[in-house]
């Protein structure tokens, strides 16, 4: 289907079910609510085929252009349907399982988490192991036909909340760093998985410690080869900021909306506020220019650094506008769902230049792999 037929008709059928997608809570609601808007919204778009648009249709998919996702992530973001960021936990994880796992597990699972009665997980990060992703240290043991896995993941986002896992481990010697690294795709209910969700800072316990202690795993849960685990997180990173990144800029731009209706105008706000659009304006730019990269076959590499740069310069510079142009205390008080939704969308900015690639790094590679700045990182 072309892209604007395909959100002429979107945009009409989620209007004609406004009420029924509507989430039931005021504001951001909590993180269960949302948990459970998210399947709602999910299970709808699903069961009248939305979903299943721009996935390969040897995966369950309807097939057609990876924009219609972009677009769809858009269309329930603007709308308020989804919190961004959940909603595109399968555009971070999906395509990679796509990519990389056999034919026929990636048929079983991809529908599961497109019509919303799954959730998966990232486990990347551990706590020796964040910006250096190849020192991890999760081990997998081949134990005849399985795998046996041991070890701890951290910041692990929403892992109580899901069905798997797609787990970097251990499988070389530790200096074989990124060489030595295999994938597996994990139920999260198999033996000897612990999950301890703890809070962020807004209060949600979005983040987990995950804890491996003897987990069996059948070969045939293996995403790619043994030990080219490093190619299926490489692969995964691109996607986390090709699709996540335009429905991310959605949200930006709603909420940057948001705050122009809500305070008063004099030059000083339209200063301010101007700074803001020119950031969200910039990563519009470049995140449309990457989602048509994809759409037309270019491997993204790591050129979409500058991309996750953009986008957390634009994120934390438009609720630093708005802590300083609200009412004050708006945020610091955060007394009714409206305020209550800026204090968290503040305090989440601040994760901006961390999660998915820390500022720092990302200018590294921007500097050395890009500009060709000194040695590779
Ligand atoms: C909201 C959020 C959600 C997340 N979700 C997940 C998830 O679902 N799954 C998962 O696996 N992980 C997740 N993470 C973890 C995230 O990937 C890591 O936090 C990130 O990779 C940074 O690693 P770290 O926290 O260990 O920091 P470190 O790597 O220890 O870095 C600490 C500081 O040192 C700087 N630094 C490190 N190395 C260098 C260098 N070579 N040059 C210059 N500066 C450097 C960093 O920029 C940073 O400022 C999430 C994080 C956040 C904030």
């Amino acid at each position: 289907m072309e892209v604007e037929t395909f959100r002429q008709h979107l945009e009409s059928w989620l209007d004609d079910h406004a009420a029924e997608l509507a989430p039931a809570f005021p504001g951001a609601g909590t993180l269960d609510q949302q948990m459970t808007q998210l399947a709602k919204v999910k299970r709808r778009l699903f069961d009248a085929g939305w979903m299943q648009w721009g996935w390969p249709e040897r995966a369950g998919g309807t097939g057609g252009s990876s924009l219609l996702r972009a677009v769809l992530g858009e269309a329930v973001t603007e709308r308020d349907l989804v919190q961004p960021g959940y909603f595109s936990m399968t555009e971070v994880l999906a395509p990679t399982v796509v990519d990389f796992a056999s034919p026929e597990l990636a048929a079983a699972f991809l529908p599961r988490i497109l019509s919303g009665d799954e959730m998966w997980c990232q486990g990347f990060s551990e706590p020796d192991t964040g910006s250096d992703l190849s020192s991890l240290s999760c081990r997998a043991t081949p134990d005849r036909d399985d795998w046996i896995v041991s070890g701890q993941k951290l910041w692990t986002s929403l892992a109580q909340h899901s069905r798997r896992c797609v787990l970097l481990t251990r499988t070389g010697t530790p200096e074989s760093r990124h060489r030595g690294i295999t994938a597996f795709f994990v139920d999260m209910d198999t033996p000897g998985i612990t999950v301890r969700p703890f809070s962020i800072i807004s209060g949600d316990d979005e983040f987990a410690e995950v804890y491996f202690d003897g987990v069996r795993i059948p070969a045939d849960r293996m995403l790619g080869t043994v030990d080219g685990g490093w190619n299926v997180a490489m692969s995964l990173l691109p996607y986390e900021r090709s699709s996540c990144f335009w429905h991310r800029t959605a949200y930006l731009r709603g909420r940057l909306t948001a705050l122009i209706e809500q305070v008063e105008p004099d030059p000083h706000t339209e200063t301010v506020v101007g700074e803001a659009f020119v950031a969200l304006y910039a990563l519009r730019a470049r995140s449309h220019r990457t989602q048509h990269r994809l759409a037309a076959g270019h491997e993204l590499g790591a050129e979409t650094s500058v991309d996750k740069v953009l986008v957390a310069a634009a994120e934390q510079r438009l609720f630093d506008a708005a802590r300083e142009l609200l009412p004050a205390g708006t945020i610091e008080l955060a007394a009714d769902p409206e305020a209550l939704r800026w204090r968290d969308s503040f305090l989440y900015s601040r994760a901006a230049t961390i999660y998915g690639g820390t500022a720092e790094i990302q200018r590294n590679i921007i500097a050395k792999r890009l500009l060709h700045l000194g040695d590779d990182v």
